[in-house]
C-alpha cells in the first residue's frame, strides 16, 4: 500500500511524492509514465528516519531533472549523472539562508557560504560563485524570489567546479539557469514540508 505524501511541479508538469512500506530492493521508484516518486519506508521492518526520506526524495527528485538533462543532451554519462544527483542532494538538505541572504550549504566535507554583498551591483552581476574562498555572494537588491533564483544559480556553478567541470558545456549560463529554474521550481512547488529545510522554507516558497 503506497500512501500520497505530497506534491510538486517540473516543467509545469505535476508530480506526485508516495510513500510505501512494502519491502523493496530499491530505496525509491521513479515512475515516468505517471509522474509519480515513489519512496519506501521501510528497512527490514522499521521505518527509516526522516533524514534518510529527505536525502532520498531530493535524489529521486534530481534523478528526474538530470534525466530531462540528458534528453536534452546536457549529460550523457549515467555515472555522472549520480554524482551530480548526490551534490545537488546534499545542497539542498543542508541549504540554511536566513532572511539577510545569510548562511552555507555543504557538498560533501566542504562547507560554501552564502552572504549578501551589495557592492556586487557595481560590477553589474547579481551574484557570484567565489571558488578560492568557497563563498557565494548575492546583491540582494532584486526580489526575494530572484535572489533566491541566484543562489541556486550560483550552488549549481559550485557543484560544477566540484565535479571539476568549470569549463565543461554544462557550466555555461543557459545551462546553470535551465538546472536552477528546475531546483526553484520544486523548491516552490512541493508540497510536503518535511522534504524542505524549515530555515530555508520560510523565505523561499512563494504564497
Ligand atoms: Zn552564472
Amino acid at each position: 500500500m503506497a500512501s500520497i505524501t505530497g506534491k510538486f511541479t517540473l516543467f509545469n508538469v505535476k508530480w506526485t511524492i508516495e510513500e510505501s512500506r512494502k519491502k523493496s530492493p530499491n530505496i525509491y521508484y521513479i515512475s515516468y509514465d505517471r509522474n509519480v516518486i515513489t519512496l519506501y519506508t521501510d528497512f527490514e521492518g522499521n521505518r527509516i528516519s526522516t533524514d534518510i526520506l529527505v536525502s532520498r526524495f531530493w535524489e529521486a527528485a534530481f534523478k528526474v531533472i538530470l534525466v530531462q538533462m540528458q534528453k536534452a543532451k546536457l549529460l550523457n554519462n549515467s555515472e555522472f549523472v549520480s554524482a551530480y544527483a548526490s551534490l545537488l542532494e546534499q545542497a539542498i538538505v543542508t541549504l540554511n539562508v536566513d532572511n539577510q541572504y545569510s548562511g552555507g550549504f555543504s557538498l560533501g566535507i566542504k562547507q560554501y557560504s552564502i552572504r549578501k554583498n551589495p557592492q556586487l551591483a557595481k560590477e553589474d552581476v547579481i551574484g557570484r560563485f567565489y571558488c578560492p574562498t568557497s563563498q557565494i555572494e548575492v546583491t540582494g537588491n532584486h526580489t526575494h524570489e530572484e535572489n533566491i533564483d541566484t543562489i541556486f544559480h550560483e550552488i549549481v556553478h559550485a557543484i560544477n567546479h566540484r565535479l571539476g567541470l568549470q569549463d565543461h558545456k554544462i557550466d555555461r549560463e543557459d545551462n546553470v539557469n535551465v538546472l536552477s529554474k528546475l531546483i526553484a521550481e520544486i523548491y516552490r512547488t512541493i508540497t510536503n514540508k518535511i522534504f524542505i529545510n524549515e530555515s530555508a522554507i520560510k523565505k523561499t516558497r512563494v504564497k
